[in-house]
């Protein structure tokens, strides 16, 4: 199946229009700040925690670095409970914003797309798959995260050597893709990962490419 079958099943599958994707990146670039605390916070949790531990923060602190930077910790540690692991966490966030204070985010997503990754990647707390999500995201750098139901789903699908890494299969699924539908590809793998294909007894009867899946019936 070509990448652009592969995508316009999964949209049909899941009735994603086009101007979904068009208006959740518009959201997202209004502040990446917020999109790189939402990644930290939803690293080794579920969707469910890190939005619960996101909202609790929005409710006493602006999700800026400006704000966050002068934020208690242990305020940080409590709003921010849901997410597990929060006293690292906290101090991840709180040393992020310290550290990007008056537009230091902008202007590294200003870089040229490499460059910014790995200014990215050398703040603490900030590994590649959050450096991806992040310029994916808001800026216009071609890249493609790989979260663990990407992982999954595309080496069940063979998109993906079984015995990828993150950097190996970050760059299968580039080239398997074309840039223009990165972000789509990466939301509806995940959500093919949550719905479909989760990481124990998949519901290969029900899933929308049980027909082009060499992995059909696999059970975990
Ligand atoms: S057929 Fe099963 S293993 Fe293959 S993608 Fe669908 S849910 Fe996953």
């Amino acid at each position: 199946m070509s990448p652009k079958e592969l995508i316009s099943r999964l949209q049909k599958a899941f009735e994603i229009r086009d101007e979904e994707f068009i208006a959740l990146k518009a959201s997202k670039t209004k502040n990446p700040f917020e999109v790189l605390v939402a990644t930290v916070l939803s690293q080794n949790t579920t969707d469910k925690n890190s939005f619960r531990a996101l909202n609790n923060l929005k409710k006493i602190y602006k999700i800026t670095p400006e704000a966050l930077a002068k934020a208690d910790v242990k305020e940080i540690e409590q709003a921010i409970r849901p997410a597990g692991l929060y006293r690292q966490k906290a101090r991840v966030i709180k040393e992020l914003a310290v550290n990007l204070t008056n537009g230091k985010l902008n202007k590294i997503l200003s870089m040229d797309g490499e460059s910014a990754r790995e200014v990215l990647k050398s703040l603490r707390g900030v590994g590649p798959k959050t450096a991806d999500v992040v310029l994916l995201m808001t800026a216009n750098y071609p890249t493609f995260p790989v979260d663990t139901h990407v992982m999954r789903v595309s080496k069940r699908l063979g998109l993906v050597p079984e015995d990828a890494n993150y950097e190996e299969a970050r760059r299968f699924l580039m080239e398997f893709f074309s840039p223009e539908d990165y972000l789509k590809g990466h939301l509806l793998l995940i959500k093919l990962g949550r719905t479909y294909c989760k990481a124990r007894n998949p519901k290969c009867e029900s899933c929308p490419l049980s027909d082009i899946c060499p992995k059909i019936g696999v059970r975990e």
